[in-house]
């Protein structure tokens, strides 16, 4: 089915061109017809699906008419969104998809100055992103006005509900008009959930796309057994592979995450970190610098990484092994995202065995053992050279917004395992079951 086919406003359908999109993927082609219908929705899709444009391109098709007749008038949507990393990142898309309507959109977030933010709600933004933490406080000193809103979205609802944010929500939306669309997104449907949208929508339309902690399918998964000492040597071993240019590394804690980060740098590796201790434009920045190519790994924790949009991600890397197989999930989510391909890599221990089974059992399949070619699991002596570790990513394009901007790396990867099309390549397989 074609984006033309699904309703959506000349001025919308002329960006999602712009953004490089052929054709709609399985959760907007379901969903962009019943938010126009009026409906309320539960989306169930996995992470990096396309749900962002799914409600961002209905919206704005049914405020285009007034936006277009310069009756648009005080904050018409509101979506709220766990991280500030995440809400940026909708923000991002928001301006693309709504690039050619001249709408009013601004992003509240904590930890930040509230001076702007607080001047966005006076002057009634037509479109706000917020995480609930900030804006439930501005709200509470009398900062906005919602009631001529319409549409309420609540994405990554059961990370927000994991994070404690539903008491927030509930007060928010208790200021909210009774009269809305409201909009709820979920990776998965636990009865919690369940109860949010009984709270939250009126005869709610479902669409489901994929399956609870099923990973991506666009992303090959591999496990590499190896001694806990060993691991830095054999992420630089692997990092010899050109093909892998966009990797991001796990780590369990913040201190490690900074330890790994400081070895790679050491060994010639444009490394940045993205955790909790780091301030919010030391996080922007690395983000930045990964988005951009300036750095070819970024080593993040869990928590940091929630909601992670980069197209492109080639690789995967679990340093340390998860400690929750829904984190596992999340993880390799980074990768794969919409038709591009990605590949998921696991070091696992001695002591992560029980683990690994138990992921294996929750995921419901097993995941292939890889010895890594060339590498010494006996003795490791420093590799004296790293000329393909040491550089930066082979090349980028600067197309913008799109998730086929690293399409063209394809055929230069060196080692490495397996055939096929290669990462940041499209492949129709979305997830459509
Ligand atoms: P999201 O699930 O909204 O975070 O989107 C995941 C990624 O898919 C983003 O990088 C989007 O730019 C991209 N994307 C969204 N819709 C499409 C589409 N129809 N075709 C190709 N890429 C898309």
């Amino acid at each position: 089915m074609p984006f033309s086919s699904l309703g959506l406003h000349p001025l919308v359908l002329k960006s999602v061109q712009e953004a490089g999109y052929t054709e709609p993927t399985p959760i907007q082609s379901a969903a962009i017809p019943e938010i126009i219908a009026g409906h309320d929705l539960i989306g169930i899709a996995q992470t990096g699906t396309g749900k962002t444009a799914a409600f961002t391109l209905p919206m704005l098709t049914k405020l285009s008419a007034s936006i277009l007749d310069g009756q648009l008038r005080g904050t018409k949507a509101l979506v709220l969104a766990p991280t500030r990393e995440l809400a940026l990142q909708i923000d991002e898309n928001v301006r693309a998809y709504g690039r050619n309507l001249p709408l009013r959109v601004a992003t509240i977030y904590g930890g930040v100055g509230e001076r702007p933010q607080i001047e966005a709600l006076r002057s009634g933004t037509n479109l706000i992103i917020a995480c609930p933490g900030r804006l439930l406080d501005l709200m509470g000193r009398g900062f906005a006005n919602f009631s001529g809103l319409q549409y309420l979205v609540l994405d990554e609802a059961d990370r927000m509900l994991d994070m404690g944010f539903i008491p927030s929500i509930r007060q928010i939306v208790r200021l909210l008009p009774r009269q809305r669309q409201t909009l709820l997104f979920s990776a998965s449907l636990s009865r919690d959930i369940e109860k949010l949208t009984h709270e939250f929508l009126r005869s709610p339309k479902m669409v489901q796309i994929g399956r609870r902690a099923d990973p991506a399918q666009t992303v090959t998964q591999l496990v590499y057994e190896v001694p806990n000492h060993l691991k830095s040597e054999l992420l630089l071993h692997l990092l010899r592979d050109s093909s892998m240019n966009m990797v991001l590394v796990f780590s369990r804690m913040k201190h490690s995450a900074d330890r790994i980060a400081r070895n790679l740098e050491q060994r010639g590796v444009k490394t940045a970190t993205l955790h909790s201790n780091r301030s919010q434009a030391q996080r922007l920045r690395a983000l930045k610098d990964f988005k951009s190519g300036a750095v070819r790994v970024l080593v993040a924790t869990d928590i940091a990484a929630r909601g992670i949009d980069v197209d492109g991600i080639s690789h995967v890397v679990n340093y340390d092994f998860p400690m929750h197989p829904e984190d596992y999930v999340h993880r390799i989510g980074r990768t794969g995202r919409a038709n591009a391909i990605g590949d998921a890599i696991s070091f696992v221990t001695p002591e992560d065995h029980s683990d690994l089974r138990a992921l294996e059992r929750f995921i419901g399949r097993g995941i292939v053992r890889k010895k890594a070619e060339g590498f010494n699991y006996a003795a490791p002596t420093t590799p004296r050279t790293h000329n393909q570790a040491t550089q930066q990513r082979p090349h980028q394009s600067q197309q913008g917004h799109s998730s086929h901007r690293r399409s063209s790396q394809g055929g230069g990867g060196g080692g490495g395992g397996g055939g096929g099309p290669r990462r940041g390549g499209f492949r129709n397989r979305f997830g459509s079951r």
